[in-house]
């Protein structure tokens, strides 16, 4: 047999084996009214696809196709009024504070009958979600609960994140690359703020957010070290939107241009300034590349969940032209070749879910979900009244001590080893995910026939929209390179990544 010692000492030899199993030493942890929770919001998810997505999508699609300067209002405000743009808002900044893993499986829930509504109420997420890595107490409160005001009075309030730019797109994504990238957008240092110049491409939600997390750089020549992250507001002087892109999936979900003529910033709105930030114990690139690996660490399993979603409904489709279909004289789903196909893409669905699952289990150990996740906060947040917190905290969130308080607790209580592992995870769910929904499209059309080319079937338009999954939240390309530099490399010195 084998003795305890031997255990610790063979664990230890291998460190990495443990990161393939973070649930092993996540699940003991968890809260178990996390589980209670996450049925429910898959429930809510169900039934919000049922009454509201399935009978609209295929048309909704259409008419975007026909009409690409139509935003599609009806959902933003069916989705406010459902809750779904402060669901996972912690309740401390007005939201209702659901646990941060069952965003995925919601996603996944709503990316089964249609990726572009999963898209706009995701990709609010990832602005949220990168206000909220800027640590900055004082706007992430106002944003929130601009967002939470917005919910009540029933006028949506979604934040997007501008980071793309016309000939940057993959570099801008990748701090080891942005100096060397084509970088056009300039934040310049002028008295009490910044003014932009410059333009931002493909913005998930730019035409329908009121708040745009945009990334400039204050030295053209040095971005990695002079990133300006800032909050913008739709109606500001010296902004403006530009083309809506004619793009061949997700086409419920505008793609905008931003563009900044001198539009002035004031000091209020910065939420994280690299040339400002100190007594943090990483220098500005490194904090700039920890910041970046936080919210893609978590964003990209949420990436995973709409390519599972995109999975299932690929299969759902080819499930149902099965069991009605008859071919050589008897239904689809009895020949075997049939049966064989169904089941490779039934387990596609499975691999795809465990990647992003496993992915949240390691933000929830190491990275943007770990505090929120500690029983006694969970627990805390889950019964305080909203009321009660805001009085209690709103006062303290406005003072600067806390967002640098904040700020340590958050970035320098993370290890090197611990941004490694949530951003190679996350990089795993991605691209996994995102392949193994494409495969599944392709499977389901390739059961179809002539059916699955016909718009009225679905099938089609899931690959259409899978399609996009592999280049947003940065290319699979980039995503593999990263799996490599933080899971792989990280062990051999002699490896180089992107150092070409
Ligand atoms: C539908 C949609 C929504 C989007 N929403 C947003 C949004 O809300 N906010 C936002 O900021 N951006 C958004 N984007 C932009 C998205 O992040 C970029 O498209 C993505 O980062 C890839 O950049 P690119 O398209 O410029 O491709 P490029 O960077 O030009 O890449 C072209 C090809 O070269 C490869 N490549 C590039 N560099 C490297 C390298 N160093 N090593 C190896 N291969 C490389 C890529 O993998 C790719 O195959 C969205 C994009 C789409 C399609």
């Amino acid at each position: 047999m084998i003795s305890r010692a031997e255990i610790k000492s063979y664990a230890n030899r291998s460190p990495k084996f443990d990161d393939m199993y973070c649930s092993l030493q996540a699940v003991p942890k968890l809260p178990k009214a996390m589980v209670k929770e996450t049925k429910k919001v898959i429930a809510i998810a169900r039934k919000f696809n049922e009454q509201v997505i399935r009978p609209h999508a295929l048309e909704l699609d259409l008419k975007m196709h026909e009409n690409p300067d139509f935003l599609p209002w009806d959902f933003v405000e069916k989705a406010n009024e459902w809750g779904f743009y402060t669901m996972w808002i912690p309740k401390i900044f007005g939201g209702q504070g659901y646990n941060m893993p069952s965003m995925s499986y919601f996603v996944e829930e709503i990316g089964s009958a249609c990726l572009s509504m999963a898209n706009l109420i995701g990709v609010h997420y990832l602005g949220v979600c990168t206000l909220t890595a800027t640590c900055h107490m004082r706007l992430i409160n106002r944003l929130c609960r601009d967002v939470a005001a917005g919910e009540k009075n029933q006028t949506p309030c979604l934040i997007s994140l501008a980071i793309t730019e016309p000939g940057a797109g993959t570099d801008v994504e990748e701090v080891d690359l942005v100096d060397k990238g084509n970088i056009t957008c300039h934040a310049e240092k002028v008295a009490d703020g910044y003014k932009i110049n410059g333009t931002k491409v493909f913005i998930s939600n730019g035409h329908i957010s009121t708040w745009h997390m945009v990334v400039a750089y204050a030295d053209l020549q040095k971005p990695s070290e002079t990133t300006v992250m800032m909050a913008v507001k739709t109606g500001d002087k010296g902004f403006s939107f530009g083309r809506k892109e004619r793009k061949m999936g997700q086409k419920g979900c505008p793609a905008s241009e931003l563009v900044f003529k001198d539009c002035f910033v004031h000091d209020d709105r910065v939420c994280l300034d690299l040339q400002q930030i100190k007594g943090l114990k990483r220098s500005p690139r490194e904090t700039a590349m920890q910041v970046i690996d936080y919210i893609v660490a978590a964003t990209r399993a949420g990436v995973g969940a709409f390519a599972t979603g995109a999975a299932r409904g690929a299969y759902e489709s080819a499930l149902q032209f099965a069991s009605e279909t008859s071919v050589k004289g008897k239904l689809l789903i009895n020949h075997e070749w049939a049966q064989c196909m169904l089941s490779e893409m039934f387990k596609n669905i499975a691999l795809a879910r465990l990647a992003y699952v496993e992915t949240n289990y390691a933000n929830g150990l190491y990275g943007a979900f770990r505090e929120l996740q500690k029983k006694p906060m969970y627990y805390y947040y889950k019964m305080m009244p909203a009321s009660w917190l805001e009085k209690m905290f709103s006062g303290m969130l406005e003072k600067p001590f806390f967002t640098k308080l904040f700020r340590k607790q958050q970035l320098d209580g993370q290890t090197d080893d611990e941004i490694h592992r949530t951003s190679g995870w996350g990089s795993l769910a991605k691209f996994s995910g995102t392949d193994l929904g494409i495969k599944n499209c392709q499977m389901a059309l390739s059961m179809m026939g002539q059916a699955g080319l016909r718009h009225d079937r679905g099938a089609e338009k899931i690959l259409r929209d899978a399609k996009l999954l592999q280049i947003y939240e940065g290319t699979n390309q980039l995503n593999r390179l990263n799996l490599f530099k933080c899971l792989i490399a990280c062990d051999y010195p002699q490896a180089g990544v992107f150092d070409e």
